[in-house]
């Protein structure tokens, strides 16, 4: 997706809700004067649409122009309280599977923060489709409700890759993998390992691994020793907000989401409604997010010229907008536009980054599977609802199992042992995990269908006396559980 000397590149341009089409308008216009090599195609998203009767705030037509331009600037969008559906940036997100959610934090000149002086440069790569963000939750008694961490290996390589084709391309030195890898071990593990696995095909760049926790606390106490962060949607979503705040804050950041076939640039702020029509809205971040695009599209020096009119229009402090100039001094959109626009051509003592050209591998279209060599069937959790306490329950299940080919090895209670007793002081829940094995664990062949006979006859005569909500298999691939064992289990 580079462009060519005097070809444009169609861009799908969504100016949005409340303050979107005046910062839009203000980022075409300074794009427009620097020369950029784009062809807008303006359309709709979000509150107008939800009014007219759609569930996703996206119409059709903006939805192909994007599919067919595999690229979009988008505008903050209003996501519907009371009416419509569901939110259209997440739409968006999900439909084009934009996976790899980039937001760079870098100290701007002109911002005061605590932190001014310190050389903030550095970008978080967030997972943006995965995790707990599947939003696949149920509630599992009228007490007890779950959402499904979904973590995958195609997931994790691909993010992974995408830190380290940004950090090649920015020519960045390190990458910080940050996980929950001591807690969730299958899940966030898989992050981690996948990190140690990717990280020798980058000899050039340091790799290390961090705990997520950890981040964040050195994130407030040592911001300039981070380079490339790369990590899961949840961590990511806050850590890229704590990071944002470093800075200046989310009024001024940008973020690019960019997957296979589609990229999406946006402001990272919302449609600040209070503000909206009254010419007063800042359009850094969108500006911010034109000039991500703008590299994205190989339009470097244009990128570099606009970069440089933006920190030295901010380093002046000449005609700011209300939220960065002293109290009484602000601008409006309009003539903070046309600042920038005089400052084209004119350079900051803040220097613009080498980057080189960056595109994301592009993977296989199949449904992704790995089979292992082995696989045996070692037990099941029969997730079921009571308000019994643990050892009448465990009571009750040994008497259940006693003549199956299972044996009750221990009940959990939200992850932590309560049967055989240990002691502990766990609070109960009306939702137990009740884990039987096998006494001879099943080795699962091509058809995988053996032990469904016995799962059956178990899970009958526990529904007879129980409700049960879901069944976990226990499988163990390549002669390794592939599963967790509960807190406190012996
Ligand atoms: P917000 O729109 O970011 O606004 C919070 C406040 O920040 C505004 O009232 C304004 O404060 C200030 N602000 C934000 N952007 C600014 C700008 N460019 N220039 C000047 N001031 C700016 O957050 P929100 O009020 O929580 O959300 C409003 C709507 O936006 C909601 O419908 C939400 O769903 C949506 N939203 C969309 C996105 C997105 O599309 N990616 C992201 C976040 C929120 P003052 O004028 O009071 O100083």
């Amino acid at each position: 997706m580079s462009a060519s000397a005097g070809a444009k590149t169609k861009v799908t341009a969504l100016p949005g809700d409340g303050i979107g089409p005046e910062v839009m308008a203000a980022t075409m216009k300074i794009l427009a004067e620097a020369g950029a090599p784009i062809e807008w195609e303006v359309a709709e998203a979000g509150a107008e649409v939800f009014k007219k009767g759609s569930v996703t705030g996206v119409p059709r037509e903006t939805l192909d122009s994007i599919a067919a331009n595999g690229l979009a600037i988008k505008s903050p969008l209003e996501t519907p309280v009371g009416y419509g559906g569901k939110s259209a940036n997440v739409t968006l997100r999900k439909y084009f599977e934009l996976y790899a959610n980039i937001r760079p934090v870098r100290e701007l000149p002109g911002i005061q923060t605590p932190y001014t002086g310190r050389g903030i440069d550095m970008v978080i790569v967030r997972e943006n489709v995965e995790d707990v963000y599947a939003g696949i939750e149920h509630m599992q008694t009228t007490t007890v409700a779950q959402c499904l961490k979904l973590m995958t290996a195609p997931g994790c390589e691909r993010i992974i890759r995408a830190a380290y084709g940004l950090a090649q391309a920015e020519g960045r030195k390190q990458v910080m993998v940050a996980t929950k890898a001591n807690i969730m071990k299958l899940t966030e593990g898989m992050m981690k390992r996948m990190g140690e696995k990717v990280a020798p095909e980058f000899p050039d760049i340091k790799s290390g691994h961090i705990i997520i926790d950890n981040c964040a606390h050195q994130l407030v106490i040592k911001p300039e020793a981070f380079d490339v962060i790369v990590t899961s949607n949840m961590n990511g979503d806050i850590i890229s907000d704590l990071a944002a705040g470093l800075v200046g804050g989310l009024g001024i950041a940008p973020s690019s989401n960019l997957g296979d076939h589609a990229a999406m640039f946006e402001a990272v702020h919302g449609s600040a409604p209070d503000i909206a029509g009254k010419g007063l809205a800042n359009p850094t971040a969108l500006l911010s997010a034109a000039i991500m695009l703008l590299r994205h599209i190989g339009s470097f020096e244009v990128a570099a010229t606009v970069e440089q009119a933006l920190f030295i229009t901010l380093a002046e402090g000449k005609n700011l907008t209300g939220d960065l100039a002293p109290r009484g001094h602000g601008v409006g959109t309009d003539a903070f536009t046309g600042q920038i626009i005089d400052n084209l051509g004119r350079f900051s003592t803040m220097p613009t980054r080498e980057y080189k050209p960056f595109e994301l591998k592009t993977w296989p279209e199949l449904t992704a599977h790995m089979e292992p060599d082995t696989r045996e069937l070692v037990g099941i959790d029969v997730f079921l609802e009571t308000d019994l306490r643990a050892e009448e329950l465990g009571r009750q299940l040994q008497a259940i199992a006693q003549d199956s080919p299972f044996t009750l090895s221990g009940i959990s209670n939200r992850g932590v042992s309560v049967f055989p007793p240990t002691g502990g002081q766990t609070f109960l829940v009306d939702h137990f995990a009740c884990r039987f094995m096998f006494k001879h664990p099943i080795p699962l062949l091509a058809s995988k269908s053996e032990g469904q006979a016995e799962i059956s006859y178990l899970v009958q005569r526990i529904g007879a006396k129980f409700t049960w909500m879901h069944i976990e298999k226990l499988q163990r691939f390549d002669g390794k559980d592939a599963f967790e064992r509960p807190q406190g289990e012996g």
